[in-house]
């Protein structure tokens, strides 16, 4: 499998740190208003890509943080006169309403900052103390001349950064490439105590040490739109490289821009439509197959008659999950006919691992579709297990990857469950354990686990699972 890499700006093979575990972190929504089409892109382009890493196998650990505490919520707190707690509570809630819409699985964890404080303030501290960072009278800024890669993301100098970019003023720092950290609070703003006096984390601190705690130093994938190579990217490279001396991401994957007339979809344009408006008119499956027929890395200019031609095109899959449906449950015996399935799973499968090439996938599965057909208007009396057979490709591909289609089938969707999260809580546990020397304990809980078919894996960063 390839992957183009933002960092190399090559394609390269896929060579996870830990196989079979992969450890994906895709920079989640600022809670402060629904979110748009634009931003569903990304999302669904996401998952995927965390889909087909399942379907090749991987075991991933997938973790999309939730920014819950940032300008434009205290803006819009102050606004509606009404707590920014709340607010980021309501949006957050909305959020994970409208993905599930989405058919978008849920995240394995989806992180707050607000519940990382004390993470960040120690990611700030260790900073400071390596002299990478500075603090005045309160805010705390990244030093980014004494990174020696900055820039290494976007492919620019330092130079090159401070005249192509909108830069907000501030007399304290350095340089004005340097960003802030720990951000001193105003009267009645939200604040944390800090070493620094009281505030509130900066955007990019969050996503380094949230990323660090749960998936370690080194992770495999981090993801998120173009907009976020710089600078918010490259600051967490500046940030987590800095703290941990370690490589902080193998491979980084940017997702293009939802346009409309050739304009980026945002907020602050006003040229969106929220993804809950679309999902009034449309379902995920239209705007999933939508998306899917573009590659993630390119632009897409959305608008409403190619949403239409992506409904008239699930049309044609649809029924013929409904006659194969049928087929089923009358579990009709006929005749054995020869179907080469493998050539469309190679087919699927030779597309998405080149850089998850979804417009290939997709062509392959109209292609499947017709053939089947055909198949079928030729012969009278086909067996049931022909029918199987075709519902379980467009149950592996279809709908358990792209998402564009839904089956009637008890197939396990992912990320619906607690497991995960509670296997993680036995393993901070055993990791208790292990720091107060009760070995009893620890290897009780590595023995019940693997009993229930986990298996733990200690590496340097951490302890990971893998289902047996
Ligand atoms: P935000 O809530 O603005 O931080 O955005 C959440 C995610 O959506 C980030 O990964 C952004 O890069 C992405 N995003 C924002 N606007 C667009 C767009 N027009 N097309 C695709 N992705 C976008
Ligand atoms: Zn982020």
């Amino acid at each position: 499998m390839i992957i183009y890499n933002t960092l190399t700006k090559t394609k390269e093979k896929f060579e996870p740190i830990n196989p079979p575990n992969v450890s994906m972190y895709v920079c989640g929504p600022t809670v402060y208003d629904l979110f748009h089409i634009g931003n569903a892109r990304s999302f669904i382009m996401a998952d995927i890509i965390r889909k087909y890493l399942i379907y090749k196998g991987y075991n991933v650990k997938y973790i999309m943080n939730i920014t819950d505490i940032d300008d434009k919520i205290i803006k819009k707190s102050n606004e509606e006169k009404v707590d920014s707690k709340l607010i980021a509570e309501k949006f957050a809630d909305a959020f994970l309403q409208d993905t599930k819409l989405l058919n978008i699985a849920k995240a394995d964890l989806f992180p707050r900052a607000t519940e990382h404080i004390d993470e960040i303030i120690g990611m700030i501290d260790s900073l400071i103390k390596k002299g990478f960072a500075y603090n005045i009278e309160g805010n705390v800024f990244y030093d980014v001349n004494k990174f020696d890669g900055y820039g290494k993301l976007s492919g620019k100098k330092i130079d090159e950064l401070i005249a192509g970019s909108r830069i907000e003023v501030n007399d304290q720092k350095k340089n004005p490439l340097d960003f802030t950290l720990w951000k001193k609070a105003k009267e009645g703003e939200p604040a944390w105590d800090s070493p620094w006096g009281k505030g509130r984390p900066g955007w990019h601190i969050e996503c380094s040490a949230m990323s660090t705690k749960h998936l370690g130093e080194t992770i495999d994938i981090h993801a998120g739109g173009n907009d976020l190579i710089f600078p918010h990217h490259e600051n967490e490279i500046a940030q987590s490289e800095a703290a941990t001396s370690h490589q902080f991401v193998k491979y980084w994957i940017h997702f293009g821009f939802l346009n409309i007339q050739n304009e980026k979809m945002s907020k602050s344009l006003g040229n969106f439509f929220t993804a809950r408006e679309i999902l009034k008119k449309y379902s995920a499956e239209a705007i999933r197959l939508l998306f899917s027929q573009t590659h993630y890395a390119g632009p897409l200019n959305f608008s409403e008659d190619l949403l239409e031609s992506a409904k008239k095109g699930l049309e044609k899959i649809n029924n013929l999950v409904e006659h194969v449906q049928e087929k089923i449950d009358k579990k009709t015996k006929g005749n054995h006919v020869d179907f080469d399935f493998d050539k469309y799973y190679f087919g699927f499968e030779n597309s998405m691992d080149d850089d998850f090439n979804s417009p290939q996938a997709v062509a392959i599965i109209f292609d499947f579709v017709r053939s089947v057909n055909s198949v079928i208007a030729k012969n009278d009396n086909i067996d049931i297990k022909f029918y199987e057979d075709v519902k379980l490709f467009l149950e592996k591909t279809a709908q358990n990857v792209l998402g564009i289609v839904k089956l009637d089938s008890e197939s396990k969707q992912i990320g619906d469950s607690k497991e995960n999260e509670l296997v993680e809580l036995l393993i901070s546990l055993r990791t208790d354990a292990k720091k107060n020397k009760n070995y009893e304990l620890a290897d009780l809980i590595r023995n019940k686990l693997a009993e229930i078919g986990f298996q733990l894996v200690d590496t340097k960063s951490g302890t990971s699972f893998k289902k047996k």
